[in-house]
């Protein structure tokens, strides 16, 4: 709670303050104002959605049993970029095997102030953990990382001391100020994972079922996922900050 009292002084002597003054009816510039923390409800209705292929050139992300995340994660987000491009306007952050810094990632979705960011990973650990996990921060987030988690979980027919849905202060999931879940969709370390995810059908069940959460996202909103998480006035996550 000190914490949170800590952010949330400045926050309104610089941000909210400057607002309060007009308040009849929209005014342009409060929802980005407002979305700086992601203390809002999640998002309906939106039509783009930014898709970050994790790591990339130089940083290669983990390594094992053969497999490569940097390489992994751009095929899941090509294959994420196929199934909802009928209905969506997709951005991609990279199409190659690039590097990118996590900042300028976040400047990239930035650019989209009505999208929704998701950033794909896969997971190192012990050897017995399998299984996908979902990393969320913001409140507008919350519903979205849940229907990605849900629909992740039924796709992997084996979870095993997975964490499920986290809320976890990122540079991509507390930096954007849209909407913005980070998954990583199964362990590089786990000989069952690892087996699944060198399979382009299980990689499209993957993209598949983060298309589907993101798209009863848009047409149901927070519908149905029960009371919202309360807003937490935590500052941006940068370079050094755990899994930053
Ligand atoms: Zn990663």
């Amino acid at each position: 709670m000190l914490s949170a009292m800590r952010w949330i002084l400045p926050a309104l002597s610089a941000s909210a303050l400057a607002f309060l003054p007009a308040c009849q009816g929209p005014q342009p510039g409060v929802r980005s104002q407002a979305s700086v923390y992601g203390n809002r409800p999640g998002p309906q209705g939106f039509h783009t959605v930014v898709v970050d292929a994790g790591h990339g050139g130089k940083d290669h992300g983990a390594r094992a049993n053969g497999l490569v995340e940097k390489t992994l994660a751009l095929d899941i987000a090509r294959r994420l970029k196929a199934e909802l491009e009928p209905d969506f306007r997709v951005i991609m952050t990279r199409t190659d095997d690039r590097f990118l810094e996590l900042d300028h990632r976040v400047a990239l979705a930035n650019r989209y102030p009505d999208a929704v960011l998701v950033s794909i990973h896969l997971n190192h650990g012990r050897r017995w953990r399998s299984g996908p996990e979902t990393y969320w921060w913001r409140v507008d987030s919350y519903s979205t990382a849940r229907r990605m988690q849900r629909y992740l979980a039924a796709a992997c027919p084996h979870e095993h001391g997975n964490a499920g849905q986290v809320r976890r202060r990122l540079r991509l999931t507390r930096n954007p100020v849209i909407p913005c879940v980070l998954v990583e969709c199964g362990f590089l370390t786990s000989r069952k994972d690892a087996s699944l995810l060198a399979s382009s059908t299980y990689r499209d069940r993957l993209a598949g079922a983060i298309a589907r959460a993101l798209r009863e996202q848009r047409l149901a909103g927070d519908a149905g996922m029960g009371p919202l998480p309360a807003a937490i006035f935590a500052p941006p996550s940068r370079a050094g900050d755990a899994r930053g």
